[in-house]
């Protein structure tokens, strides 16, 4: 390892402070708590296969703008907040099902990989086609 890698690595000076973990993948069941709310990864961390963390991690932001502009008042705040995670709940559980799905396919042995995927186009629509709205 070489470069700004190495340079990192040096600062490192107890191994424990190291966290290695087979770990791919965050999620929070209720990702609001009181007054406080995550979005993106903060609430469904996911491996990059499918790219879309960046796009979820925006449109959470953009629909829980939505729901805030329209409550009536402070009251209509908790009720804003259940509305912003219902309407994300899908997609965001989509990506990380299909996201979860990919990666095991992708740690199997090429010979094994070709037999349970033997054609990429079921599996792209499969994955990607749900994101798509409807014309
Ligand atoms: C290798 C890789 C490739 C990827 N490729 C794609 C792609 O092609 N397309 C795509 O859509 N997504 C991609 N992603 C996923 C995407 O980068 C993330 O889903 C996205 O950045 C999540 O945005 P976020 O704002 O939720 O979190 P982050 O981008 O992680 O932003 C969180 C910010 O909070 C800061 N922070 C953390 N703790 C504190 C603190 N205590 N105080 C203040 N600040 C703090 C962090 O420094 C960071 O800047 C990729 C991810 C990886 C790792």
């Amino acid at each position: 390892v070489t470069g700004a890698p190495r340079e990192v690595l040096d600062q490192v000076g107890d191994d424990a402070l190291v966290q290695f973990s087979a770990a791919d993948q965050a999620w929070v069941d209720d990702p609001v708590r009181g007054r406080v709310v995550l979005v993106g990864d903060a609430w469904h961390a996911t491996t990059p296969s499918m790219a879309q963390g960046g796009s979820l991690a925006a449109e959470d932001a953009l629909v829980l703008a939505d729901e805030l502009s329209r409550a009536p008042g402070r009251e209509g705040i908790d009720a804003a907040l259940t509305r912003y995670v219902l309407r994300r709940m899908p997609r965001v559980r989509h990506v990380q099902d299909a996201t979860g799905m990919r990666n095991q396919i992708a740690a199997l042995p090429l010979s094994d990989r070709l037999i349970a995927v033997p054609s990429w186009e079921p599996l792209s629509i499969g994955s990607f086609a749900p994101l798509v709205p409807a014309p």
